[in-house]
């Protein structure tokens, strides 16, 4: 190993979206490596930090989870204010939750925060209403990141949180 003891940077990193599309069970899941099925999401992952490591440097994440403030839209933006990315989540199971990740898109869309679109529930595959191909299509038209991940399996979970870290732009 070479000397130079790695550079850490840190991000502020939000997640948005419906209530219940998973959000508050991704960042257990990153953190933690853990599911819980029923998961009390103020409880369970109001802050929580975990890092990253690239090449030549450790990204270190501040993940705020709306914690229900979802239902309170006024204070959102609040909350995404200063976020170096955004994970705008919605439930692969639900077309409604598409259609309000869309609109959390808008929000952002013209702000300097990285947008990742993250399809969660992928292991629900037979009951999918979002159409992948058009999720990604959607995904590419706006120049977002998008995955499909499941907390509950873990599934691209790690994935989706390592291609944020590589794209971020760095501050120099
Ligand atoms: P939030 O309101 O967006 O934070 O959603 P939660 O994280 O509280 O999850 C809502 C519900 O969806 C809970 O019952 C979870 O167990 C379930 N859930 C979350 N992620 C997944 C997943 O990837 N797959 C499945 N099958 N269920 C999930």
């Amino acid at each position: 190993a070479s000397g130079a003891p790695p550079q850490v940077c840190h991000f502020k990193l939000v997640l948005l979206g419906d209530a219940s599309v998973g959000k508050s069970c991704l960042v257990v899941r990153f953190a933690k490596g853990e599911f819980y099925e029923y998961q009390e999401p103020t409880i369970g992952a109001a802050f929580m930090t975990q890092t990253v490591s690239l090449n030549t440097e450790v990204v270190k994440f501040e993940i705020w989870d709306t914690a229900g403030q979802e239902r309170y839209k006024s204070l959102v933006p609040m909350y995404y204010r200063g976020a170096a990315a955004a994970v705008i989540v919605f439930d692969i199971t639900s077309r409604e939750s598409f259609d309000a990740a869309k609109a959390w898109v808008s929000e952002l869309q013209n702000t300097d925060t990285l947008i990742a679109l993250a399809g969660n529930k992928s292991d629900l595959e037979a009951a999918r209403a979002v159409d992948r191909d058009a999720a990604r299509a959607y995904a590419d038209q706006m120049s977002l990141l998008y995955m499909e991940t499941s907390a509950k399996t873990g599934q691209n979970v790690n994935e989706l949180f390592n291609e944020i870290a590589v794209r971020l732009p760095r501050r120099s």
